[in-house]
């Protein structure tokens, strides 16, 4: 029965993953990976997450089955995060959040309920996307339609052709947006755009849909949910994924949410059951302990405190490392998109020749499309980085 079936080709990323281990040079640097690193070039464990295991473990009484939709407690921090403490779509009873094996989890059992909702439904995805985007939503079954989103030149929104595309979508097509740090071109809506896309989607009658994969990565934990906020608090009805992976520093431990709005409360009961109904058929419930640690942290004051400190640690160390390199990269060209822009990722602009040179010449490892980690340079690696960039848009 195995017998036909062909080896893929492998995922471009986990490709130049392999070449860059295998890379023997001392001084090559990795900008492709898609995690925080910090200034030794360490994915660290947070200091609040540490603390949380410990209590866990002292703690934790049970390793019965936790049920479908997670931890309660897990659930309630998660919306409080996503919508702010006592907001009127919880009091409603009309918002329900679910645990779920990372944001791809949270992605992909969208995908399904949204199948099973309306199973013509197109979902309008940004050009360019974070590529998992179309096997999550498209392996539903789900027919993907692109909006343009990034002007190839001045590397900004292109604000003006997304509306007109999304102009095109028909009623019950679900729009997805991602709530800050895009990825992977680092540019986010603009609150003004934020308020223009609302007015189309409920004019329209689309199914908002936002990817919160990066929340306190941009501007900080409140600021980088508020286009997210301001489409909740008007649309009839709405989806979030919501990743704890790169705001806890938790990718293994698939960490994730999804969260339902309905237009009131008695489709919210429907619609949640609907939805649990999906997830017993697919991994029956989430794994726990990622989830434990969230909630241990996120109903604790000091490590809260502990976690958010070191969140603007992550964000600040960022922004400098942005300011820096557009800075560097300032004699080569117009490089100030990057300090502008939000999170871990950008595109630089530069050619696929110009990224292979990269390669060849400086062991400096970043995706085909420029897609950079920014947080993959250092205050050692940025200079000779920046000068290597510098060298190859004027070379190759
Ligand atoms: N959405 C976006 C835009 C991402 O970049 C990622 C991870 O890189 C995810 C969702 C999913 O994250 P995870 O499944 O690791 O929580």
């Amino acid at each position: 029965m195995f017998e036909h079936l062909k080896v893929l080709p492998q995922d471009p990323i986990l490709q130049l993953m392999q070449s860059f281990r295998d890379d023997p040079r001392p001084d090559k640097v990795d900008l492709g990976v898609g995690v925080y690193r910090d200034a030794t070039g360490n994915t660290p464990i947070m200091g609040a997450v540490h603390k949380a295991a410990r209590r866990l473990l002292e703690h934790e009484k049970t390793k019965s089955y936790v049920g479908p939709a997670g931890s309660p407690g897990f659930n309630s921090a998660v919306t409080e995060l996503l919508l702010g403490g006592d907001n009127p779509l919880s009091r409603d009873n009309r918002v329900s959040t679910i645990q779920t094996p990372g944001g791809c989890g949270a992605l992909r059992m969208a995908a399904e309920f949204i199948k099973l909702c309306k199973p013509d439904a197109a979902v309008w995805v940004s050009t360019p996307t974070w590529a998992n985007h179309m096997p999550l939503l498209g392996g539903a079954g789900l027919r993907i339609q692109s909006y343009p989103y990034l002007n190839s030149e001045t590397l900004e929104v292109d604000f003006d052709d997304m509306m007109a595309a999304l102009e095109m979508a028909r009623k019950g097509d679900v729009v997805l947006l991602h709530g800050c740090c895009h990825n992977p071109s680092g540019a986010d809506l603009t609150a003004s755009q934020w308020a223009g896309i609302t007015d189309l989607i409920l004019r329209k009658e689309l199914l908002p849909f936002v990817d919160m994969a990066y929340q306190g990565l941009g501007d900080g934990l409140e600021e980088d949910a508020q286009g997210l906020r301001h489409l909740a608090q008007a649309a009839p009805e709405m989806l979030v994924a919501a990743s704890c992976s790169k705001n806890f520093g938790l990718y293994r431990e698939r960490t994730g949410a999804l969260m339902l709005i309905s237009g009131n409360a008695k489709s919210q009961k429907a619609a949640n059951s609907q939805l649990l109904s999906i997830i017993r058929a697919h991994y029956s419930m989430p794994p726990a302990h990622g989830a434990g640690l969230v909630e241990t942290i996120l109903q604790d004051d000091e490590l809260r405190r502990e976690w958010q400190a070191e969140l603007s640690g992550m964000r600040d160390r960022i922004q400098q490392l942005r300011h820096a390199f557009s800075r560097e990269l300032a004699s080569s060209g117009d490089f100030d998109f990057i300090a502008r822009q939000k999170g871990m990722f950008s595109f630089i602009g530069i050619s696929e020749k110009q990224v292979n040179y990269l390669r060849a010449h400086h062991g400096i490892y970043l995706l085909e499309s420029s897609r950079i980690n920014i947080a993959g340079l250092s205050d050692k690696t940025l200079p000779r980085v920046a000068a290597a960039i510098r060298e190859a848009v004027a070379s190759a």
